[in-house]
């Protein structure tokens, strides 16, 4: 990215419908905050500070997805007023947990959870942002990774091609010479299917992958299936396990929609 070289670049912080856990992720960068802060002029970051630039921003991050009429209007506005716009998380890049809402009729839920549904203006669907808008770079995770978001920041300062891998979390199990617990265990894992990028948090813990980093580049959700179905999983076990934080990604919603 390209900036005049008299001014540092104007970082902006959006949220959309989201619980703030990729925002935080910047603020729990607590050993580079200080070279954040001098790199880039922190213009629009309501978590951290009430000042408020009005732009234009050189880099925009969004958190969140697009779930009222009013998301939908104000993404545009910040995109607009962005040169550079990058989603950061499950929700912004895949719709989150809100999606759930995307394979059931959202009245009832509304019905259910609130005692006055009639003060409640929401879409029918929980949306990434882009489908809205377009978007130059997706970073995935609930929440994000702050060694990646650092990476993403550091190369768009330094006019690069961030460095983020679009494979398998299987791949991290072999680096680390972490057991498969699917292998080792029989505890289902949708490792196989899912983005690298966490750290290899869950299996180097014992446990199994829940996708929280969505889809990996060229997933083969059907093969990773018939490896939970011998694992003994019914085909509502199934579509659960593809209907979390990612669950409107593509290649999980179709996966998901086979085991109806
Ligand atoms: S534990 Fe999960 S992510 Fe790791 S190798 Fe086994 S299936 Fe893949
Ligand atoms: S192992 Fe899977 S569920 Fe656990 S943090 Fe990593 S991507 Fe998320």
């Amino acid at each position: 990215m390209r900036v005049d070289d008299r001014r540092k670049p104007k970082l902006a912080l959006w949220k959309f419908s989201s619980c703030d856990g990729c925002q935080l992720s910047l603020l729990d960068c607590e050993d580079e905050l200080l070279a954040i802060a001098s790199a880039v002029d922190i213009a629009y970051f309501l978590e951290a500070s009430r000042f408020q630039s009005k732009g234009p921003y050189d880099i925009s991050l969004v958190e969140g997805s697009i779930s009222t009429p009013e998301d939908a209007e104000r993404i545009r506005e910040v995109r607009r007023r962005s040169r550079t716009l990058i989603t950061i998380g499950a929700c912004a890049t895949a719709g989150g947990i809100q999606a759930l809402r995307n394979f059931k009729d959202v009245d009832q839920f509304i019905a259910t959870v609130y005692a006055r549904p009639e003060y409640i203006d929401v879409l029918t669907t929980s949306t990434p942002i882009d489908s809205h808008v377009e978007v130059d770079f997706e970073l995935r995770g609930c929440p994000v990774n702050k060694t990646q978001l650092l990476e993403v920041l550091n190369a768009l300062l330094n006019s690069r091609k961030p460095n983020v891998p679009h494979y398998s979390q299987c791949l991290e199990c072999k680096r680390a010479g972490t057991v498969c617990v699917m292998v080792a265990h029989g505890t289902p894992c949708l490792g196989p299917v899912t983005q690298a990028g966490c750290g290899n948090l869950c299996p180097s813990c014992n446990r199994g992958c829940y996708g929280c980093f969505g889809p990996q580049e060229t997933p083969n959700t059907a093969s990773l299936s018939a490896w939970l179905t011998r694992l003994g999983l019914a085909p509502r076990e199934i579509r659960h396990a593809y209907r979390s934080f990612n669950a409107n990604a593509e290649a999980f919603r179709k996966e998901s929609l086979r085991h109806e």
